[in-house]
C-alpha cells in the first residue's frame, strides 16, 4: 500500500470552511452542486442500487450528495477533513430528518481501518482538490468490498477545460470563486482509469457533464472533455466474468 496520511491541501480545507455556512442555499457558490446532484444520484443509483447498500461518500462536505443517498435508503457515512462543511452537514441532516453518519477522518486512514467495508464509495468533486489523487483513489478501491463499486467525478485536463471550466466558470459566468480550482490538479478521465485499474478497478461507465449557460442547465452526455463521472467496480472475490468497458475519452 502506498497511502499518503498526509495528503489534504490546508488552503483547500480553509476554502471550503470559509463557505460552509451557504452550502445548502442553491444560489450559492454551492449551486452547480446542487444542481448536477439529482443527475449524479440517478446514475449511481441506477447503476449501483443504493437502497440497503453500505456507502461511504469521500470528500462529502455539506453533504448534498451523502444526504440524497440517504434519502434513498442507503446507509451512509460522510467523511471529509474540513471541520465547517462537516458540522453542516449534520446539522442539516438532523433538521431534515435523515439518518447520515459523518465522521472527520481521511479516506487513507479509514482505509487502515476498514477494508473493504462498503458496498458503494462515491468521491464526487474532490480529486482536483488533493495533493496526491492516487492516494485517495487506493484508498477507495481498498474501501469498497470485493464486486462493490466505485464512482469518480473530477475536470479533464486540456485546453478546453481550461478554458470553460476555469475562465468561462470563474471569470465569465461568475459561477465560482476565482481561484475554486487550479488547472494543473485536473485529471484526464485516461488517468484516472489507469490510477484506479492498478488498484483492482475496472471501467463500468463513464459520462461526461455538459453545462448549457442560456438554459442554465446541466446534463450527462457523451462528451467527456470537461467535467465527468466514472463508474468502477472492483474485481469479485471469485473468477470475473464482465467484460470491461474500453474508455473512449482521453
Ligand atoms: N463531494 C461533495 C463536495 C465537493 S467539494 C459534492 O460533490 O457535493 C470538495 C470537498 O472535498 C470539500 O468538502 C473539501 O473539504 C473536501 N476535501 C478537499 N481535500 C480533501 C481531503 N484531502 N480529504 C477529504 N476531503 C477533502
Amino acid at each position: 500500500m502506498s497511502f499518503d496520511f498526509n495528503n489534504a491541501d490546508p488552503s483547500e480545507l480553509a476554502r471550503f470552511s470559509a463557505l460552509a455556512e451557504r452550502w445548502w442555499d442553491p444560489d450559492s457558490e454551492f449551486r452547480p452542486l446542487h444542481r448536477i446532484n439529482p443527475l449524479r444520484l440517478d446514475w449511481i443509483d441506477a447503476l449501483a442500487g443504493l437502497r440497503g447498500k453500505r456507502v461511504l461518500d469521500v470528500g462529502c462536505g455539506g453533504g448534498i450528495l451523502a444526504e440524497s443517498m440517504a434519502v434513498r435508503s442507503a446507509a451512509v457515512l460522510g467523511i471529509d477533513l474540513a471541520d465547517k462543511p462537516l458540522a453542516v452537514a449534520k446539522l442539516h441532516a438532523s433538521r431534515a430528518g435523515v439518518s447520515v453518519q459523518y465522521r472527520h477522518v481521511s479516506a487513507e486512514a479509514l482505509a487502515a481501518e476498514q477494508p473493504g467495508a462498503f458496498d458503494v464509495v462515491t468521491c464526487m468533486e474532490m480529486l482536483e482538490h488533493v495533493p496526491q489523487p492516487q492516494s485517495v483513489i487506493e484508498a477507495c478501491a481498498t474501501l469498497v468490498r470485493p464486486g462493490g463499486w466505485v464512482f469518480f467525478s473530477t475536470i479533464n485536463r486540456n485546453a478546453l477545460s481550461y478554458l470553460l471550466a476555469i475562465v468561462g466558470v470563474e471569470y465569465v459566468l461568475r459561477m465560482l470563486p476565482r481561484g475554486t480550482h487550479r488547472w494543473d490538479r485536473f485529471i484526464r478521465p485516461g488517468e484516472l482509469q489507469a490510477m484506479a485499474a492498478l488498484h483492482g478497478l475496472r471501467l463500468r461507465d463513464a459520462r461526461g457533464l455538459g453545462y448549457n449557460p442560456f438554459t442554465q442547465r446541466f446534463r450527462l452526455h457523451r462528451f467527456m472533455g470537461v467535467g465527468y463521472l466514472l463508474a468502477m467496480q472492483r474485481a469479485p472475490a471469485g473468477p470475473d466474468t464482465t467484460p470491461a468497458v474500453r474508455a473512449e475519452a482521453r
